[in-house]
């Protein structure tokens, strides 16, 4: 199959980015895979498996919340395939923190690699599709949390997501006019290691995921390839009349 385009994942060493990444190369997309040096190993292995499927794949290293290394990580995307078509900034952090605890550095750490690393995705993608000038696709990472606050001890979090809200929009006002369209994925509690993270002796993983299924009328929790069966949509060209929308992939745990 000729290649539907080239589509670069940030944070797609695991979890929801994995998913999304391989999901891409099986809809034909040639796919550049991002996470940061400590995941390097698992990242070898997606693109292992993106060409496993008969697709070109490639690492690239990077903390998205770093200007340089976001700016470089598409030049290098660029070099290899030519182009970019599809950006889907997934990478975030939870950041599950009581305000006693709560300092500056970490509300900070929490918002650059969250709101300020989709920021950067969202730039420096956006300003290679306008060069290209035919277009494109820029997803984002936001979160049930970033419609309505819930749980507790994740204001930091909360905070971010709702930045993507407003970035995701405002980038879609800009972009638009080059018919590249900007939307954010928001999804409930889907089964990932950054949920496995979060638990703790008093709220142990299977107790978190217990409570998340009682809040879904459905009685589900989210997988990894919930994300990717939507974000597959937002990434084709039938999706052009969709943009600035963070749409909702929850169980049915919050109606917006
Ligand atoms: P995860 O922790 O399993 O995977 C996130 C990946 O991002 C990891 O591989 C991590 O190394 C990478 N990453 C972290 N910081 C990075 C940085 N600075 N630069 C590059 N990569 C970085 O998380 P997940 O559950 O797969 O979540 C993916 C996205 O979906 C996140 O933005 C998360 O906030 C969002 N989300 C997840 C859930 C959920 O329940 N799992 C719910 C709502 C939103």
């Amino acid at each position: 199959m000729p290649s539907k385009g080239i589509a670069l994942v940030t944070g797609a060493a695991r979890g929801i980015g994995k998913a999304i990444a391989l999901r891409l190369a099986d809809d034909g997309f040639d796919v550049a895979v991002n996470d940061i040096s400590a995941n390097s190993e698992a990242l070898a292995k997606v693109v292992d498996e993106i060409e496993t499927k008969g697709r070109a794949g490639s690492a690239h290293v990077a903390d998205v919340s770093l200007d340089e290394q976001v700016r470089g990580m598409v030049e290098q995307v660029v070099e290899t395939y030519g182009r970019l078509d599809v950006m889907v900034a997934n990478a975030g952090i939870a950041g599950i923190i009581p305000v006693a605890e709560m300092t500056s550095d970490k509300w900070d750490h929490v918002m650059d690699v969250n709101a300020k690393g989709t920021f950067l995705c969202y730039k420096y993608a956006g300003m290679q599709m306008i060069k290209q000038g035919n277009g494109g696709r820029i997803i984002g990472a936001s979160s049930i949390y970033g419609k309505q606050a819930g749980g507790a001890v994740n204001f930091a979090y909360t905070a971010s997501k709702f930045a993507i809200r407003g970035l995701t929009q405002a980038a879609a006002l800009e972009f638009g006019p080059h018919g590249i369209t900007v939307n954010a994925y928001a999804p409930g509690a889907i089964d990932t290691d950054m949920l496995a993270e979060v638990a703790t002796e008093d709220n142990p993983h299977q107790a978190i995921i217990e409570s998340f299924k009682k809040q879904s009328p459905l009685g589900l929790i989210g997988v990894p390839a919930d994300i990717a069966n939507m974000v597959s949509f937002i990434a084709s060209k039938e999706s052009q009349f969709i943009t600035g929308t963070q749409i909702s992939v929850n169980g049915g745990t919050f109606f917006d």
